[in-house]
């Protein structure tokens, strides 16, 4: 237990052959990272391009723009009206297509955590404003074929078979879809699927391919899907906010979106970083922006953010904080913009080749330790398999410092491009 103690005490260690090892400083986890495999290439390619056809366009998945249809009603959605950008909540399905979503919030269809978990296990009741969302959009034809069509899908995923579903009374059915209003997981969507001009498949449109403007309203339509879910649902603990981006990170769309899932616990990443700040009230103080610029991490800066390779982490990451504290719906618009600009830089140095998962840590509702919000960016770029499984020791492929050095090359470049926000400052 003795090199655990020491491990503990100093998170990145490089021994004389050149092997770094890492403990996170907030979840405990083992990491090495051995010599001599940090120069593979990381990027994964879109295989076989397909050339794009001008009927592709708005239509190559279901959260493409002329399939609005096929995604859940939609609370609200984000549109660019010159030069400001207007919030259209509640659009029944006769208006859905009245305009272009720049970014759509939408209950996910298949659900981690379903709308009947919440029911069955903790009574919970469906908001007034839910309810009324229902009645409205039933009152319409479109809407109402809508909800049978959706209702339909679920019901067929459940093992029904049409004739099984057609004998459930459709005002029975219409009411079952109080579901898709009143749900907790949500998604917040991105208008294009491939960038401006893609000639092919291999031009997905990623984060990091938004403009600065548009990443700051693609995460401030997070916040509010992450406020909203906690107002909506007095029995969620905690909402993990999320990006999966390509399908080797878990993605089952490859056109851009983000995830809030709620769920009735705090979960056990929360749970540990509680305990070690009951231990170390200046837990975050010690370990997060301040220890990074210590051992040469920071990556980037803005007048309320940074972003810094991670350490002790399963993939390669970079991690981006806030440096107040503060809920996500409690920071100002400078705050949010400020962060919003070095989570886009970072996945625009990243590339929107390397597959990646964004997760987002905050401090809940429930809980009153401060605790910073910040995303971790981290590259999928190698699979966990026995060895990991059996000791709990990750090895991962490149050091915090390679990471940082990566980064920073390829941010100066896009800082060059006028491709990153100006606020953004990168480090020496
Ligand atoms: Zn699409």
């Amino acid at each position: 237990m003795e090199d655990v103690v020491q491990a503990d005490l100093a998170p990145l260690v490089r021994l004389a052959d050149g092997t770094v090892k890492q403990v996170n400083p907030f979840s405990g986890t083992q990491v090495w990272t051995v010599p001599g495999r940090a120069d593979r290439p990381i990027a994964q390619p879109v295989a076989d391009p397909q050339p794009l056809r001008a009927e592709d366009h708005g239509r190559w998945c279901a959260f493409c723009e002329r399939r609005y249809l096929e995604t859940t009603p939609e609370r609200s959605r984000v549109v660019r009206v010159g030069e400001h950008w207007d919030t259209v909540a509640g659009l029944t399905a006769d208006r859905v297509f009245d305009s272009v979503a720049d970014f759509r919030l939408i209950p996910n269809l298949f659900e981690i955590v379903t709308y009947n978990y919440w029911v069955d296990n903790h009574g919970y009741r469906p908001t007034d404003a839910a309810r009324a969302r229902l009645a409205a959009y039933r009152s319409s034809r479109a809407g109402r074929e809508h909800l049978l069509r959706l209702k339909a899908i679920k019901l067929a995923a459940t093992g029904l078979s049409d004739k099984e579903i057609a004998a459930i009374p459709e005002s029975e059915r219409l009411d079952r879809s109080i579901s898709f209003f009143a749900g907790s997981h949500d998604v917040v969507v991105a208008r294009r699927h491939f960038v401006d001009g893609a000639p092919d498949t291999s031009g997905l449109a990623s984060a990091g391919t938004l403009t600065p403007d548009e990443h700051e309203q693609y995460l401030r339509l997070m916040v509010a899907s992450m406020r909203g879910l906690y107002e909506a649902n007095p029995h969620a603990a905690y909402v993990q906010a999320f990006q999966n981006w390509l399908r080797p990170a878990g993605a089952s769309f490859d056109h851009l979106h983000k995830q809030l899932v709620a769920i009735d616990e705090l979960g056990q990443g929360m749970v540990q970083q509680l305990s070690r700040l009951d231990a170390d009230p200046g837990l975050f103080q010690r370990w997060g922006p301040g220890y990074a610029a210590e051992e040469g991490l920071v990556i980037a800066r803005t007048p309320s953010a940074v972003a810094y390779a991670g350490v002790g982490h399963r993939f390669p990451s970079v991690e981006v904080w806030c440096t107040g504290f503060g809920r996500p719906w409690e920071l100002g618009a400078t705050q949010l913009r400020d962060l919003s600009d070095l989570v886009h830089a970072m996945h625009a140095a990243t590339g929107p080749d390397v597959p990646c998962n964004e997760e987002w840590h905050h401090q809940p509702p429930g809980v009153s330790q401060p605790i910073p919000t910040r995303a971790v960016i981290k590259w999928r770029v190698s699979t966990p398999a026995g060895f990991e499984g059996g000791t709990k020791i990750y090895v991962n492929t490149i050091d915090p410092w390679t990471i940082r050095e990566r980064t920073v090359r390829r941010l100066r470049e896009l800082q060059r491009e006028g491709r990153v926000a100006p606020g953004v400052s990168i480090a020496r």
